[in-house]
């Protein structure tokens, strides 16, 4: 297994989203996952591209647990999940950065559901 991912540290498979990158908010997160990896080279963040991708797919993960600001009413993904308990809650970190405003909210692990 370290044999196969030495030869592709890409960490890139194979994949078909034909489907969903009909849809131009396909480029436009392409774009914004760009603008974020661009982000984090010119403040010095430096992560693996293993790092990278857990982010990426946690960050994915939480998409349907976006939370409001309350200050300013803004949509915003969980910035941290440090924990899921035995009965599927979770209580993920919020940071609203236009406001810089932080919270946390439980939700169950099996809502919302939007897919
Ligand atoms: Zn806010």
């Amino acid at each position: 297994m370290t044999a196969a991912r030495d030869t592709n540290p890409s960490r890139i498979r194979p994949f078909d989203n034909s489907t969903l990158a009909q849809l131009p908010e396909y480029q436009r997160a392409a774009e914004a996952l760009n603008y974020l990896v661009h982000a984090a080279y010119s403040t010095k963040t430096r992560m693996s591209q293993d790092q990278w991708l857990t982010a990426v797919r946690d960050l994915t993960a939480a998409i349907p647990f976006m939370d409001c600001c309350l200050d300013c009413g803004r949509a915003t993904p969980p910035a941290a999940l440090t924990k899921i308990d035995n009965s599927g809650w979770m209580q993920p970190t919020y940071k609203c950065h236009p406001c810089n405003n932080t919270w946390t909210c439980g939700w169950s692990t099996a809502a919302p559901n939007h897919l």
